[in-house]
């Protein structure tokens, strides 16, 4: 996310684990938790995929908690790097390729905490889209609730005005609604926007695959939203080069409340090892890749912001139909795939419960989060 963004938040104390080191699989290892990836997704009938800042870092937007994070940099009272506008900054492949698994039915909704707009400027449909923590481009009316994608950033953040007016016209009359347009972005202490988080809860509910890419699921309650679809018998896969909240096996700690969305707990009963994690740590855009070419699925092409406001639109793809495309044949290898996946599971599952065992001694109760 960037400085400006940053910056237009209200001074916060805790803000999560920064910082930790990230762990790269090697490249056989790689391949075979895609592939196991793949398969997972193939035979998915709701495949739920939750998004986090390490989906943008390849297009220039820092995140917040990795080695050169905006709040890691800020423990250390540096300012962060960014190689980009929000403006000028170009979907990655990762953005794009989630919008290719959407047009071929493989996707079904898509969850995301970044605020940087570009699911929404690669054109993925906005009825399959929640953003939790709002939307820099986007602008609201406390009205009626109409909402305004703009192509320049809103400038304004907090839910504060914007000096807009809204123009929707009433059906019978002549007059415009005239309500008052408001930033959608969150701050620290803001509630997360009701419809977004109502879609993402039922989607989440009816998914039997939940996907998490470049998150380290800290913030509460969009990094527990998977923990909905594992609940109900579903599958989780995080990709991610730091460890995640959800690692492993979580166990059974306090549960302390406090304001809107920004804490930390690990409030969630230990994961059973039926429906262990695969876990992937590598560069979203690596994963995807391999994924898209497993699928058979082209990554389309950008060709500038374009806004979706519906999987139905004429531009868009049917959302329900998956392509009768097969696999490749090593993908029909099972037994050899499992092993190799419970392996893996089993080699990041030690490290992962060490080291989320000692952030969390290193926490205070009221750990708050990310955005
Ligand atoms: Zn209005």
């Amino acid at each position: 996310m960037s400085v400006n963004y940053a910056a237009g938040l209200s001074p916060y104390a805790n803000k999560g684990v920064c910082g930790l080191p990230e762990k790269f699989d090697g490249p056989e290892e790689l391949k075979a938790k895609v592939e196991a990836l793949a398969q997972l997704v193939k035979e998915s009938e709701y495949f739920v995929v939750h998004t986090g800042a390490g989906v943008s870092t390849a297009a220039g937007i820092p995140d917040f908690r990795g080695p050169k994070g905006v709040w890691t940099l800020e423990e250390k009272g540096e300012s962060p790097h960014f190689d980009t506008t929000f403006e000028d900054a170009r979907p990655s492949l990762t953005h794009l390729a989630l919008l290719g698994l959407q047009r071929a039915g493989y996707l079904k909704y898509l969850i995301s905490q970044n605020v940087d707009g570009l699911h929404v400027r690669s054109g993925f449909p906005r009825d399959k889209l929640s953003e939790l923590h709002g939307n820099m481009f986007v602008e609201e009316c406390e009205k009626c609730g109409r909402q305004y994608v703009r192509d320049k950033v809103i400038g304004v953040m907090g839910l504060k005005p914007t000096g807009r007016y809204c123009d929707v016209v009433r059906s019978r009359g002549l007059r415009a609604c005239r309500g008052k347009l408001i930033s959608t972005i969150l701050d620290w202490e803001d509630a997360l926007p009701e419809r977004d988080l109502r879609r993402a809860e039922e989607a989440s509910r009816r998914g039997d695959l939940a996907l998490t890419l470049g998150t380290s699921m800290q913030i509460k309650p969009s990094g527990d939203l998977p923990l909905l679809t594992k609940r109900n018998g579903g599958k989780v896969a995080i990709v991610n080069l730091q460890p995640t909240k959800h690692a492993s096996t979580i166990h059974t700690a306090p549960t302390y409340t406090c304001g809107a969305f920004h804490f930390v707990n690990i409030k969630y009963p230990r994961v059973p090892d039926k429906h262990a994690h695969l876990r992937v740590h590598g560069y979203v855009d690596e994963v995807m890749k391999q994924l898209l070419e497993l699928l058979g699925v082209d990554v389309p092409k950008w060709e500038g912001p374009t806004v979706c406001e519906s999987s139905t639109a004429p531009s868009g793809a049917d959302a329900d139909v998956k392509p009768p495309r097969g696999l490749s044949k090593k993908l029909k290898e099972d037994n050899i795939k499992e092993e190799r996946k419970r392996e893996a599971t089993q080699e990041c599952g030690k490290d992962e419960s060490i080291s989320v065992k000692r952030e969390r001694a290193d926490l205070p109760p009221e750990i708050t989060e990310e955005k």
